[in-house]
């Protein structure tokens, strides 16, 4: 059983890489920002808290996303080959907050595999995305600037904790979707 956090910052490739990572490994896609754009759609209460910092390219406050994690967790476990965490956790917080909830199932996380891509290029492709993804986040320049701002200065030292721990891997991700898969594959089936 693989427990895989997929990290990178917005644009890096993470959604397109964990289509594929799902089909070849059989795992469950728990990707937060999909939930939320879910709840966001379905009109609930969740989505409507969530959708202000959504817009603005801010996290969702972390008792609120760990919760709703939490809830996919308890509900998938027993019907799940392992879990492909796309877009969280994002802060320490939400990565403590993790091991704890796997902890309780006798679960741990394998590996995180971090997407490395230069800014340029994240903006490029986030802009490209924005032009038919309808989220109101891709489609504005300064949205985009304060979440990648973000990444950098909440997220990046996700990568610290499980480093921490010898769990961290990092992959090129600028290239070829299938040579980026590849590069991702192997690394998983190193674990
Ligand atoms: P994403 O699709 O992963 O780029 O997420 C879109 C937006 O959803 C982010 O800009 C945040 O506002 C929110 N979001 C998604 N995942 C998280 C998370 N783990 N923690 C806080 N906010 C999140």
């Amino acid at each position: 059983m693989y427990n895989i956090v997929l990290f990178g910052p917005p644009g890096a490739g993470k959604g397109t890489q964990s289509e594929k990572l799902i089909e070849k490994y059989g795992l469950t896609h728990l990707s937060t920002g999909d939930l939320f754009r879910k709840h966001l759609g379905e009109g609930t209460e969740l989505g409507v808290l969530a959708k202000k910092y959504m817009d603005e390219g801010r996290l969702v406050p972390d008792e609120v996303v760990i919760g709703m994690v939490d809830d996919k967790v308890n509900e998938s476990k027993n019907s799940t080959q392992g879990y492909i965490f796309d877009g969280f956790p994002r802060t320490t917080a939400q990565a403590e907050a993790l091991d704890k909830m796997l902890a309780i199932h006798g679960l741990s996380i394998s590996g995180m595999i971090a997407l490395e891509v230069p800014e340029d290029v994240l903006k490029a492709r986030i802009i490209e995305r924005g032009k038919t993804s309808n989220r109101v986040d891709d489609q504005d320049e300064q949205k985009i600037n304060t979440r990648i701002k973000v990444y950098l200065d909440e997220t990046l030292p996700v990568a610290d904790f499980y480093s921490k721990q010898n769990k961290f891997s990092k992959i090129n991700g600028v290239g070829e979707i299938d040579q980026i898969f590849a590069s991702i594959s192997s690394v998983i089936d190193s674990y």
